[in-house]
Parts: C-alpha cells; sequence; structure tokens
C-alpha cells in the first residue's frame, strides 16, 4: 500500500491549508457572534462568504469518489484534505463537504433516479440547500437499524408518513429542504426488507420540528440536531430511494463514506489539539519549568503523536480498501477506524484539556466543544461496541464455518 501523496494531493492539501489559514480559522470567532447574536437557527453570513470563496478557488465538493459530481479524488486522496478540514468545527461546510450532506448525496449518485438527482442532488451539489438523514427514533435501540418503527405505507401513488425521529442533525436549519427518511414499509417482508427509505421535503405538512437536541449543553446552531414528528405526511410513491424494502440495504451503503468521512476529520480534530497542547506546554510555566517538562507531560505529548499517527494510518488504509476492493469488503476496516479515530482524538483532546488548565474546558480555546463534539462519535453513525461485534464476528468467521456462526454459537 502506498499512502504517499501524489502531487495533485499535495498541491490540493497546499491550497486547502492555506484557505484555512486564510479565512476559516480567522473566522471562528466572527461565526461564533453572528450566530450569538441573531436567531440563532439562521445561517450566517460569513458562513456564506467562506462557501463562495471555496467555490470560485475551486475548492467544491472534493469528495464523491468515482462519480462525475466529485472532483476526481479517490477515498484515499480525499482523506488528507478532509483531515485540514476537520481541524476546525467550522472547516468542512465552506468546501460543501459537510455531515450529513456528504453521506447523503453519496446515498442519491448511487441510489437516486434521475429525477430525484435533479430536484436534490443538483442544490445539494451547488450547496445551495442542505439535508438531514431521519433514522433513529427516541422509542426504539436505534442501534439495530432493523429497529424503527416509525412507519411509511403506500396508499396508493403515495408514501404516508408516521412517527418520531430524533438526532437528525442538520434538519434545524433552514437551508435543509429534504430529508431521507427510513420507515417500516412491511413488517411481514424478511427483517431486513422491512424499511423503505423516503426523501420528505421539510416543508411537507405533517413535518414537525419539536426541538433542537443540546449536545452536553451545546445547541450546535444552526445546524442543530431536531426531534422531528412526522403527522400523516405524504409524499409522491417516487420519493422512495431505489426500491420498497431496500432501506436497510442504503443505511449499510451510506455508512461506508459517511463513517469514514468523520475518521478522515477526527484525525486533524486531534492534530490541532496536539498543537495546542504543544504550544501550552512551553508558553506556560508552573514550579519554574515551562509545562512540558513537568510531570509526565512529556510522555502525553508523545503517545498522543504516537496515537494520532496510528489513526491516520488506518484511516487511510480504511480509504484504500473502499477504493480497491470496495465498501463491502472493507467493512472490518471502516468499522475498526470508526472505533478508533474518535477514541484517540478523544484521548487527545482530554490531554490537551489538562495542558490548559481550566483555560481547557473554557469557551477562550476549542478544546470543549470539540471534546463534546467527538465523544457524539462514539455513538452516531452507530456506536462502539456495534461496530467492535462486527469486527470480533469478521475476524472469528475467518477460523469457524459461518453455518456455526449462525447457529448462534
Ligand atoms: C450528535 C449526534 C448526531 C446524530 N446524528 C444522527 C443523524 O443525523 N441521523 C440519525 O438517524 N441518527 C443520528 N444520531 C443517532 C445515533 O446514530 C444513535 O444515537 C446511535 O445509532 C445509537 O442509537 P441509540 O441512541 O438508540 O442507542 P441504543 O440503540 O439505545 O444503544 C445504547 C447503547 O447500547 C449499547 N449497545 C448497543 N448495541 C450493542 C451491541 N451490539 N453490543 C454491545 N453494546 C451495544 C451501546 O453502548 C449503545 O451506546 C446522532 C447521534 C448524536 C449523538
Amino acid at each position: 500500500m502506498d499512502f504517499a501523496y501524489s502531487p495533485k494531493v499535495q498541491a490540493l492539501r497546499e491550497r486547502v491549508s492555506a484557505f484555512m489559514d486564510a479565512y476559516v480559522y480567522p473566522a471562528e470567532p466572527v461565526f461564533e457572534r453572528q450566530v450569538a447574536e441573531g436567531d440563532r437557527w439562521q445561517p450566517t453570513a460569513i458562513m456564506e462568504e467562506l462557501k463562495a470563496k471555496a467555490r470560485a478557488e475551486g475548492l467544491w465538493n472534493l469528495f464523491l469518489p468515482e462519480s462525475a459530481y466529485g472532483a476526481g479524488l479517490s477515498n484515499l486522496e480525499y482523506a488528507p484534505l478532509a483531515e485540514i478540514m476537520g481541524r476546525s468545527l467550522l472547516g468542512p461546510e465552506p468546501f460543501n463537504c459537510s455531515a450529513p450532506d456528504t453521506g447523503n448525496m453519496e446515498v442519491l449518485v448511487r441510489y437516486g433516479s434521475e429525477a430525484q438527482k435533479r430536484e436534490w442532488l443538483e442544490p445539494l451539489l451547488r450547496g445551495e440547500i442542505r439535508s438531514a438523514f431521519a433514522m433513529t427514533e427516541p422509542d426504539v435501540a436505534s442501534s439495530d437499524a432493523t429497529n424503527m418503527a416509525a412507519t411509511a405505507v403506500r396508499e396508493g401513488d403515495e408514501w404516508v408518513i408516521n412517527g418520531r425521529k430524533w438526532w437528525t442533525s442538520g434538519a434545524c436549519d433552514p437551508r435543509c429542504k429534504v430529508m431521507i427518511f427510513m420507515g417500516l414499509s412491511d413488517p411481514e417482508a424478511p427483517r431486513h426488507q422491512q424499511h423503505s427509505m423516503v426523501l420528505v421535503p421539510t416543508d411537507t405538512p405533517g413535518v414537525k420540528i419539536v426541538r433542537p437536541l443540546p449536545v452536553f449543553g451545546y445547541d450546535d446552531a444552526p445546524h442543530g440536531h431536531a426531534e422531528v414528528l412526522f403527522e400523516n405526511v405524504r409524499v409522491p410513491y417516487e420519493n422512495v430511494l431505489l426500491g420498497e424494502g431496500c432501506g436497510f440495504e442504503i443505511a449499510q451503503g451510506r455508512l461506508g463514506p459517511g463513517r469514514i468521512h468523520h475518521c478522515m476529520r477526527s484525525v486533524g480534530m486531534a492534530e490541532r489539539a496536539l498543537e495546542l497542547m504543544c504550544k501550552r506546554s512551553v508558553e506556560r510555566s508552573a514550579f519554574g519549568r515551562p509545562l512540558a517538562r513537568l510531570g509526565g507531560n512529556v510522555d502525553k505529548i508523545a503517545d498522543s503523536r504516537m496515537e494520532i499517527d496510528m489513526a491516520r494510518l488506518l484511516t487511510l488504509k480504511a480509504a484504500y480498501m473502499m477504493d480497491t476492493v470496495g465498501n463491502k469488503v472493507a467493512r472490518s476496516e471502516i468499522a475498526q477506524i470508526k472505533v478508533v479515530a474518535p477514541n484517540v482524538a478523544l484521548r487527545v483532546i482530554d490531554r490537551a484539556i489538562q495542558m490548559h488548565g481550566g483555560a481547557g474546558v473554557s469557551g477562550d480555546f476549542p478544546l470543549a466543544y470539540m471534546y463534546a463534539m467527538q465523544r457524539t462519535l462514539r455513538l452516531a453513525d452507530g456506536p462502539d461496541e456495534v461496530h467492535r461485534a462486527a469486527i470480533g464476528k469478521y475476524e472469528i468467521g475467518k477460523y469457524v464455518p459461518k453455518e456455526l456462526l449462525q447457529s448462534g454459537h
């Protein structure tokens, strides 16, 4: 496996880094101020300015491998760029590379009809609208996608949708114009064919944004993580993605790219935390020495370096496998990095917080918010335990006949 950056990737890395330095990091306090000043749930002027600049520079839609809609980069080539964007919580959106839109756009590219692509994918690619993924429900254990109980029932040439979803990230943003809704469409079908995914425009009568859910007190405005009520929502039958009963299949397909994008960004966030930790450790002194020379602080810095480099290599390996053998064969590697990356990022950010003392948990540094966001990634797109169970199953499956595994041994 060759993970060296090609000249094309190296040039893009330099351009994305330069853009982050010139515009994104300086925009962080401006963004915070603009959200605090006006209606928290309206898009900010600064983000729209950043998007226009990045688009004008051709730093746009860098994800989307193997698609005429993308920038022609493989997952392996995109990984180091997403890492740089991930250094800032504002980073991905200016480049039209943020969650959940990248995962949703990949779904539309892969599973959408031509009409669905025209109506939703194209404005998403232009960054004119945003989208949400409505799968998780408050009333059922949603780490098991086959548990979803909200319904999508066919009535003639329409779907009638009912149920309550939550953690529908991005649905609070007025730019969010469409949701991918996963609903129970045939309880009698085999377990993995009972659900369908249906595109629901957010302004359809019966869709109600109940509340934004806070994450450790952060509302993540204007994006937000919404509880959404669907009451007799009617959409045309052709809004189904791929076909009736294909919901589980799409959920599995979506999570490959969506997951690895999170991991690439987590590596970047850990790298920024390490940078802050190093700077703080030499700028501040206690007991007559710089913090770096006290206790085991230098070991914490060294451990962080080693862990980040290991996480990066595993991310690149998973990306390489996705490119070369496909998401399905790469599922163990995708699951592995989905466990490793947020846990490494959390450990590094936690050490950086500690090195900053009280300042680390204040709002004066991005560390507390970074910690909160990374902590959610041990749950979002599947909790750690679910991925561990899958990795363990693949490993044992190498040595044990399939029939024995299926019989519950
Ligand atoms: C910030 C944030 C954003 C999110 N964004 C979205 C979104 O945009 N769209 C969306 O649909 N969902 C989203 N989610 C929801 C997320 O995907 C779910 O929370 C997650 O899948 C877990 O489902 P659950 O909360 O129902 O937990 P449960 O299914 O109730 O699981 C609870 C716990 O049980 C344990 N557990 C579960 N399965 C196993 C197992 N096999 N082995 C061992 N232990 C196990 C784990 O510790 C797990 O955390 C988001 C969540 C957060 C926090």
